[in-house]
């Protein structure tokens, strides 16, 4: 059983590493929540999600951009059976006008803290000789949209770091799988809709259903529910042998 084991999930103090943390709580595992502010509310979410679930819950601030607090991250956990990789910032503009500075974050914190919070726990999980690595990914790690180019490089760039993952630790019981969301109403995705309104002269109903729908067949945002659901499900014993892959949460989209 998972309950008892100890996950640490990047930015999750909001959207989808939230609602990965809780689904996993609800299972009885440990959580430790992250992003890079250390305000009260952060530490208030841990209280909450430990008195709701009875399982222990801590906040440990430390910013994803940042290669030794990616590691100082896992050090400080104290444990990590499961990673969870979420942490993720996008920017949309066209690669000839995209913000070097844009670039640069965007491919720190989507990618290159996936790669230290890896090299850090590994060391980890074998010594408790278990572990689950679970990168979350994005339909754009296996499409691509215009404007995109950071976000679409950092994802297409995560999947390949979880298959180098999972080839390093396929005789270990550990895996490393990535989870590849379509569309979540998430404040990420929220914040968004202003700006796509203005570009296309459209109504927040209307972006919402032909410009970010436009390729989820299944015309419905996914939940962080179900993200939070597919987690455990890698958590899970029935998944012991599924490693290097890539699962799709996103109405259809990477089937058209
Ligand atoms: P969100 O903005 O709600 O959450 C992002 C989280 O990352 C927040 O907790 C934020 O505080 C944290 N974060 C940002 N910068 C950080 C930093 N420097 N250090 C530590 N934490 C940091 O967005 P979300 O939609 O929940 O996105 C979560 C992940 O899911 C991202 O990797 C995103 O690319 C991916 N994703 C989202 C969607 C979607 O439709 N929402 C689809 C596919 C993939």
């Amino acid at each position: 059983s998972v309950a008892g084991k100890t996950a640490v999930v990047t930015g999750s103090n909001s959207g989808i590493g939230l609602g990965i943390a809780e689904e996993l709580a609800r299972a009885g595992i440990n959580v430790v929540l992250n992003s890079f502010t250390d305000s009260e509310d952060d530490h208030a979410l841990a209280e909450r999600i430990a008195k709701e679930h009875g399982v222990k819950a801590r906040y440990i601030q430390a910013d994803m951009s940042d290669p030794d607090a990616c590691r100082a991250l896992i050090e400080k956990a104290g444990a990590c059976d499961i990673l969870v990789n979420n942490a993720g910032i996008q920017h949309v503009a066209p690669i000839d006008q995209f913000p070097v500075d844009k670039w640069n974050a965007i491919i720190a914190i989507n990618l290159s803290s996936a790669f230290h919070t890896t090299a850090a726990a590994l060391p980890v999980m074998r010594k408790a000789g278990w572990g689950r690595v679970i990168n979350i990914a994005s339909a754009h790690g296996l499409t691509a949209s215009p404007f995109k180019s950071a976000y679409v490089a950092a994802k297409h760039g995560i999947v390949g770091l979880t298959k180098v993952t999972a080839l390093e630790t396929a005789q270990e019981p550990i895996t490393a799988n990535a989870i590849c969301p379509g569309y979540v109403l998430t404040p990420l995705v929220e914040a968004q809709i202003p700006d796509t309104m203005k570009e296309y002269d459209m109504s927040r109903e209307d972006v919402i259903r032909d410009v970010m729908l436009q390729r989820q067949p299944s015309k419905e945002f996914a939940t962080v529910e179900q993200l939070g659901g597919t987690a455990l499900y890698l958590c899970s014993d029935a998944a012991a042998q599924v490693t290097g892959t890539t699962i799709s949460v996103d109405g259809g989209w990477t089937a058209l």
